[in-house]
This record gives C-alpha cells, structure tokens and sequence, in this order.
C-alpha cells in the first residue's frame, strides 16, 4: 500500500495498492494534465531525487521549497511566532534533514493553506508535527486525503493566536484563504497569499486569476470582493507562493494599482 503523489499537482492521494485513476485537481479547468498523460510517485521516490531548500525570506519566516522544482513549484513558509509556530502553504516532499530544520525552530503548531493547489503532503506534514490543519470549507470536496486534523472553517475570518487571522478571499478558488501575519513587516503588517493574490514578475504588482496555467481571467465581482475582504487590515508587504515572489512595500497600494490596471484590461475602461 502506498499514498500515491500527483506528479503534475503534488498532492498525495489515500492509501492505495494501485495509482488513483486519475487526479481530480488536474483534471480541474484551472490546472491540468501533462502532455505525456497522467503521472505518480511516492514520497520515497521523491525523496530520492529531490531535497528541500531553506532560505529565510524575511525574520521569522522561513521558505522550504523542493529542488529540482516539483510539481508546481511552490515554497512553503515557516512562521515563527511567540504562541506556536505556523506553516502556510505546504509542499508534497517531507525528509529527514527537513524535519530537523523545522524542529531546530519550534516544530509546527497548525497547517493553514491558501487553496487545494498547494495541499501537496499535508496530512503527512501534520501526522509528523502534530499539527492541526484549517482549510476553508468550501474547498472541502478537493481534499483528497481526509484526517481528523483537518479543521474546516466557514465565514470570512479565522482569527488564531499572536493576532494571525486566516481571510477567505474567494477568487482563484472558492475557498481562496490568506493569512494575515500583524507582526510581519515591522509591525506594519503582511500578507500571506498563495497564488490568491499572486505576486507577478513585476513586483510593484500582483494579479488574480481562475487559473493561471489556462490564462481564465476573473470578472470584476470577484476582483472587488478580494479588495473588500481584505480592506480592514493593514499590512505593508506580501509574499506570494514562490520564491522571492513577495511585494516588499507599500503592498496594500499595490494591491489597489493592480486591481485598477486588471479592470482597465478587461472591460477596456479607461476611466477607473
Ligand atoms: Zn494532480
Ligand atoms: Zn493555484
């Protein structure tokens, strides 16, 4: 019996003796099945070519992310806070040297994660590190590995400890959750985001998107209730889902900028 991992999306499936017949996240009009079908793997053979990065993107915040990349590339980050420390987002690979590095740190205390594209391992995260998971309820049907430590929460906010409060943006997914993080930025607050708000290239700029392998825009009512959801709260930074793709000031502006110029490109309304 093995927990089978999606090669294209990373997401580790139940206990199995043969691979699932297919991957339900992959085969979602916002992700997608690789040219040369679908493909898995296990964590033991993940682990036998690929090992985990570790590079502090800002104090207290420490991204793990897979070299060479897998799946979709993402890195997860390690907060370090006074009540216990929090992994927002998650990557499919778990091995020894990482769980020495988590653990020289505090070990995790709960698992939160932006939307299903990033569920990777959770469950083998938590089962190691005792951890509890929250997920946002209305992605519920895209867990594909169920455990007692998954919590799903409703509403639009999850206020936890030391002042973090998990926000449900919507967007990208239904269930699209960012974490807002008081203490980060000097005290002038950060997001966490995912790809729900995803940091581009430029990074004076985000963006949002249905899918962004498929290029599906998101219309304006989506766009207005990600700034609205997010508009009670201060933060001066973001960081996104990869490596260095964070927003290092004034991010709430360019949050605003961004939703202006995406408005102005898809109704081509010049006047916003
Ligand atoms: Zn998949
Ligand atoms: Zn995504």
């Amino acid at each position: 019996m093995e927990h089978f991992i999606c090669v294209q999306c990373g997401t580790q499936f139940p206990e199995s003796t043969q691979p699932p017949p297919l991957c339900p996240i992959c085969e979602d009009e916002r992700q997608f099945v690789h040219y040369s079908g679908q493909r898995w793997t296990t964590l033991e053979r993940l682990a036998a070519n690929h090992h985990n990065r570790f590079e502090r993107e800002a104090p207290e915040l420490l991204g793990i992310g897979t070299e060479p990349e897998f799946a979709i590339g993402q890195r997860a980050l390690l907060l370090q806070s006074p009540g216990g420390n929090f992994l927002w987002d998650c990557i499919s690979l778990l091995d020894e040297k990482t769980i020495a590095e988590v653990n020289a740190r505090g070990g995790i205390r709960a698992i939160a994660i932006s939307h299903p594209h990033f569920y990777s391992s959770m469950v083998k995260w938590a089962d190691h590190f005792d951890a509890q998971i929250f997920l946002h309820g209305a992605d519920r049907k895209w867990v594909m590995r169920k455990s007692a430590r998954i919590q799903f929460w409703e509403g639009t906010t999850l206020p936890l400890w030391d002042g973090l409060i998990l926000i449900n943006c919507g967007g990208h997914f239904e269930g699209g959750t960012v974490l807002h993080w008081p203490a980060g930025a000097n005290g002038k607050g950060a997001l966490l985001t995912g790809d729900i708000i995803t940091v581009v290239q430029d990074r004076r700029y985000v963006s949002f998107m249905r899918s962004y392998p498929n290029l599906i825009p998101l219309g304006a009512a989506a766009i207005h209730r990600i700034l609205e959801t997010i508009k009670p709260f201060s933060f001066d930074q973001i960081y996104g889902g990869w490596w260095k793709a964070n927003v290092s000031s004034d991010a709430k502006a360019a949050v605003a900028r961004s939703a202006k110029r995406y408005m102005r490109a898809i109704y081509r309304v010049e006047k916003l």
